[in-house]
């Protein structure tokens, strides 16, 4: 049951998005890939153009300019009946190139006024934004955020781009930490639904998660979605170990005492088209990428 603080209609959409409502499988989401830039460096990502049928977050066969991505909507909606959502998940961070990702809503909720906006977000931009998120009609945001203490933050993150300056470190985790929860707050007080992703990391905050998950509840978030590492090749963490399945899912199982858990994901790639898990994005590609 959710909560009063979020509207009936954001309440029935949330009920009709299948990734944060697991008896929505039925319903399809389109990721429109518009946003390339990010503002910070995570250890384990490597973005690049693909041609071959990688799977995970950061991958995409095109990058779409707002009017190819109203016209991409268009030829989607056509063909498949039960699209509800259109999210905006990278392949960089969705807030980093934030007129692309704010001309692309605007042309979309024109044509079809009905449709559930989601964003993917590393946070770093959000209460910058959060007065234009909430006027765009966005009603359901994904903040990835890894940890909440600077010293674990510093051995995820590279670097940071604030205001044309560049952080590391702890300085660099306190500022993106800083910004997450601040964002976070505010979403929570406009009435948007939000998910946080936490990516597992083998010796570095798998002991820290349940302490996110605890606080990241105390800022009125609907769920939390823990993913195991998917190091990119080329990455600092390319050669980090795994956690398992076991681990995983024993990690979710605890948080769940807190907080509602996403045991469904499937780390979708930034151009994904479909049910969960029936990615039908290669249909709709523009003509490969030779
Ligand atoms: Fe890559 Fe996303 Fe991290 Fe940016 S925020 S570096 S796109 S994983
Ligand atoms: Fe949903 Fe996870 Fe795919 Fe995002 S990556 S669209 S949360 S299933």
């Amino acid at each position: 049951m959710m909560e009063e603080k979020w509207t009936t209609e954001v309440r029935e959409k949330t009920e009709k998005h299948p990734c944060y409502c697991d008896t929505a499988h039925k319903y399809a989401r389109m990721h429109i890939p518009v946003a390339p830039k990010c503002n910070i460096q995570c250890n384990y990502c490597n973005r690049k153009y693909d041609c071959l049928n990688e799977s995970r977050p950061g991958v995409t066969s095109e990058i779409l300019k707002p009017e190819e991505a109203l016209e991409k909507y268009k030829m989607v909606k056509e063909k498949i009946e039960n699209l509800m959502v259109v999210g905006i998940a990278g392949p960089g961070d969705a807030l980093a190139n934030f007129q692309e990702t704010k001309r692309s809503i605007e042309l979309i909720k024109e044509y079809d006024p009905n449709v559930t906006f989601c964003l993917s977000t590393n946070g770093l931009m959000l209460p910058e934004y959060a007065e234009e998120i909430y006027q765009l009609g966005i009603t359901h945001i994904t903040v990835t955020i890894n940890a909440i203490d600077p010293k674990i933050a510093a051995k995820i993150y590279s670097k940071i781009c604030y205001e044309d300056k560049i952080y590391t470190g702890e300085e660099a985790g306190k500022l993106l930490i800083e910004k997450q929860l601040i964002g976070l707050k505010l979403m929570q007080e406009k009435g948007i639904v939000c998910k946080v992703n936490m990516v597992m990391i083998k010796g570095i905050n798998e002991n820290h998660i349940e302490k996110v998950v605890k606080k990241v509840r105390e800022l009125g978030v609907y769920m939390s979605n823990i993913m195991p590492l998917i190091p990119a090749a080329g990455s600092k963490f390319e050669d980090m170990k795994l956690v398992s399945n076991g681990e995983l899912n024993a990690l979710r199982k605890k948080c769940s005492i807190d907080l509602k858990q996403m045991y469904h994901c499937r780390q979708c790639r930034a151009d994904a088209i479909g049910m969960l898990g029936e990615d039908v994005s290669l249909d709709f590609r523009k003509g490969g990428c030779g």
